[in-house]
């Protein structure tokens, strides 16, 4: 019998794994088909704190295994937990077939970046195309170039806004001709003078793959149906995430975009049952905050565990 099984490898989950490996609990952290989660697919990590020349997305995942590691954490590398079954004590977690009994549980699961689904977009990720101009819009590559960001939701217009201090010209790309975003960050982005909206208009093809880097996309307005080409040398996806809750849903409380619902501090609707990171934040995102919700859980999951043997 587990006392705690971790589920996800991202900042959310090996913090929780640190913390609770620390507490003596033994954590048995099952990563998932993408060990380290969404930032191995970033390039350089600048903000961080406590790299002051920025660190390498999969090169913090390791360090932070290898630290959660170093006091006991159990990992199954590339497992995927298949089922859970929160109805009955101890809960149950179904590993690549194999049924583990657990005293309690961190979700962790994450979020994934939603896709354009248009040809380059794959083959150009981290070579222009990125889906977090936070983690990576300070990069030399954007430096006074003209940049492309799609989408028309508040993440787009605040990644689009950030972006005008790195790029010469921020094109929003935005596939009706009114913005989705809240009328503060909306009006914010378009006020900005280095800031043009292209209306109606969808991404259709990422250039230039044979180049190797991003030169440019070619766009299809969709009112007008004229296609034309928009030189740039960054193109930033922000039409939405989704978190990675399928597993759990009927189970606990979601909300109704699928974000896990915190009940009370770090707990989940069902007592025992914690949760971190992205698939309970659709606000902040961020690899310092997910680590922070990691710790968190950690603590609440220590003290459940706690009251359970008085
Ligand atoms: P969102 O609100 O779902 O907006 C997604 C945007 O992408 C929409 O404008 C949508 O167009 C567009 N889109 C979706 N699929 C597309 C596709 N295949 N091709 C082209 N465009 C596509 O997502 P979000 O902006 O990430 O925001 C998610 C949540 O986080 C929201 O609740 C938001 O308020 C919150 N958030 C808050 C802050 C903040 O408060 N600082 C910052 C960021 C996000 P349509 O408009 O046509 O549907």
């Amino acid at each position: 019998m587990e006392n705690v099984v971790i589920i996800g490898s991202g900042c959310a989950g090996w913090t929780a794994a640190l913390y609770t490996a620390r507490a003596s609990l033994n954590p048995l952290v099952v990563t998932g088909a993408t060990p380290g989660g969404l930032l191995t697919t970033t390039s350089i990590v600048e903000n961080f704190p406590g790299f002051p020349e920025g660190v390498d997305g999969t090169e913090l995942m390791m360090k932070m295994q290898a630290q959660a590691e170093r006091f006991g954490t159990r990992v199954q590398f590339g497992a995927t937990v298949e089922a859970v079954d929160l109805s009955q004590r101890p809960f149950v977690v179904t590993i690549d077939g194999e049924k583990v009994e657990t005293k309690s549980i961190i979700i962790a699961t994450g979020a994934g970046h939603k896709h354009l689904d248009v040809p380059g977009e794959d083959l150009l990720e981290k070579k222009g195309v990125t889906y977090c101009a936070t983690c990576d819009g300070a990069l030399p590559m954007f430096r006074n170039q003209p940049l492309v960001v799609v989408g028309g939701g508040d993440s787009a217009c605040e990644e689009a806004t950030y972006l005008t201090r790195f790029g010469s010209t921020v094109y929003l790309v935005h596939r009706r001709d009114t913005l989705r975003a809240s009328k503060v960050m909306a009006e914010r982005a378009l006020a900005n003078p280095k800031l043009k909206p292209v209306w109606d208009s969808v991404v259709t093809d990422v250039l230039d793959v044979k180049a190797g880097k991003v030169t440019g996309v070619k766009l299809k307005n969709l009112k007008t149906g004229a296609e034309s080409v928009l030189p740039c040398a960054g193109v930033f996806v922000a039409i939405g995430h989704y978190p990675n809750t399928q597993l759990f849903k009927g189970q606990i409380a979601l909300d109704e975009n699928g974000y896990v619902v915190r009940a009370k501090g770090s707990q989940t609707t069902v007592e025992g049952v914690f949760v971190a990171g992205d698939c309970s934040d659709h606000v902040y995102r961020q690899a310092i905050t997910a680590a922070g919700m990691g710790c968190a859980a950690a603590i609440d999951a220590e003290r459940y565990l706690g009251s359970l043997n008085q």
